[in-house]
């Protein structure tokens, strides 16, 4: 199997936790390999499983047949032999294992004739309709993740890989599960194969009747995934948005230290966020927590990672979700913490959660700043409001050249208030040395 993966490397990463779907991919083909039998183990032994909005791939296609015992499976169909006919004579079709179609035709010349006008309801059944049946029992059985994405604007919006001319292209969903059943639904694939409803149907029904089970997942996997879910049922409605047991399970699994259920947010975030999930598990792993595991499973890999690895620092330092954002998106790292922490003798949470208050009001005060507000006892119990700041950054226009927000800050944190700030401002105090400078010379002049 080809991939695009140093599969050894991550085959190493594998044996420290490390894990990369792809490799999933590829256990069932290797199984005998002595490092592969943990993840082989949890690959179930009809076939293989994809993680994480991964391309149609021909494993999975190629390994399900039309019929879960391996075997053919015969249909009826209705053999219409003019565009124009509504209905036509019955037959018998046999599916092949390999998904090869026998027919009673002779469809090559079938084919041939259809280039000189003439038309055969079979041709369009074996050319299109059973490749798109083919195509979809991966996503109906739930073994292939649904491509689904998640905006969260002023409302949270899903969307789905859309086709033109389906109602997907046109909105948007309200839920994973809507989602994700609309892309099952012979609307959408009629649109997305360009194929007559009608055969389409039939051996969808055929198909499903053959597999059963495409409504629910069986009693026995629902129960195993029914623990690891903390909302009543929740591998129903999982597996309504497109997630097998077997997803939840292994999904579950990326949580580690964390014994009780999780919310099926997180399921939903490790299925269509993007997350790494080798940073999901490294980053839960540093403080499993349930509320935070579900947090964190939303938080796409393409933020990049400087990004995802300011957020495992502050993460695992204990800060809540709030001062963590506020941290992140002020772009402070964890070194300023652990500097706050060494020359000023905080606890280096202390020295975050310092950080943090002002990070929320916009300002990356320095170590120094830090020095002087804990010399006027303002260091950890000072939360500067975003609101005073952002009336004193107008004020300060006025004034050139006018202090940075961090300094109008402190500066108000030192005089009390925006008037006390202002006056310094009339005396041509611009930061806050200048200010401490100033005090100095008025006690030695007096
Ligand atoms: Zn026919
Ligand atoms: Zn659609």
């Amino acid at each position: 199997m080809r991939a695009q993966h140093d599969l050894e490397a991550d085959r190493v990463a594998a044996a420290f936790g490390g894990y990369t779907s792809c490799l999933r991919l590829e256990a069932p083909v290797t199984a005998a390999n002595d490092g592969l039998e943990l993840l082989a183990r949890r690959v179930p032994a009809d076939g293989p499983w994809t993680v994480g909005g991964l391309d149609e791939t021909e494993a999975v296609t190629q390994s399900l047949g039309p019929a879960p015992d391996g075997g053919p499976l015969e249909i009826r169909v209705e053999c219409r032999t003019s565009r124009t006919a509504s209905r036509g004579k019955q037959h018998s079709v046999v599916i092949e294992p390999d998904w090869t179609v026998r027919t009673p035709h002779d469809l090559e010349a079938e084919r041939v004739a259809a280039a000189f006008g003439g038309f055969t309801s079979c041709l369009e059944l074996v050319d299109k309709v059973i490749p798109a049946v083919q195509s979809t029992l991966p996503l109906l059985l739930r073994r292939r993740l649904a491509r689904l994405t998640r905006t969260k604007d002023e409302r949270v919006i899903w969307s789905a890989v859309s086709v033109r001319g389906c109602r997907c292209h046109r909105g948007t969903f309200t839920s994973a599960r809507d989602a994700a059943t609309h892309l099952r639904s012979p609307a959408h694939l009629v649109k997305q194969y360009a194929v007559s409803p009608r055969p389409l149907t039939n051996v969808l029904a055929a198909v499903e009747g053959a597999w059963g089970g495409i409504d629910a997942p069986t009693a026995e996997a629902r129960a195993r995934a029914d623990r690891v879910v903390r909302e009543f049922r929740g591998s129903e409605s999982l597996w309504a948005a497109g997630l097998h047991p077997e997803h939840v399970l292994e999904f579950a699994a990326l949580a580690p230290g964390i014994d009780e259920p999780l919310p099926e947010a997180f399921f939903l975030g490790v299925a269509y966020s993007g997350v790494d999930v080798t940073w999901l598990t490294a980053t839960v792993a540093s403080r499993p927590e349930t509320a935070g595991a579900a947090w964190l499973a939303w938080v796409p890999a393409d933020k990049g990672s400087a990004y995802l690895s300011a957020l495992q620092d502050w993460y695992s330092l204990g800060l809540s979700r709030r001062q963590i954002e506020a941290l992140t998106i002020e772009g402070v790292s964890i070194t300023a913490a652990e500097a706050l922490a060494r020359t000023t003798g905080r606890a280096l949470r202390t020295g975050g959660a310092d950080l943090a208050a002002w990070a929320l009001a916009g300002c990356r005060p320095t170590v120094e700043h830090f020095q002087v507000l804990d010399q006027h006892g303002l260091g950890s119990t000072y939360s500067p409001s975003r609101a005073a700041v952002d009336r004193l950054v107008e004020v300060a226009q006025r004034y050139s050249p006018s202090p940075s927000r961090t300094e109008l800050g402190v500066l108000l944190s030192l005089e009390g208030t925006q008037r006390g700030v202002e006056v310094q401002l009339e005396r041509g105090i611009r930061s806050m040395a200048e200010l401490i400078a100033t005090h100095r010379r008025t006690w030695h002049d007096s």
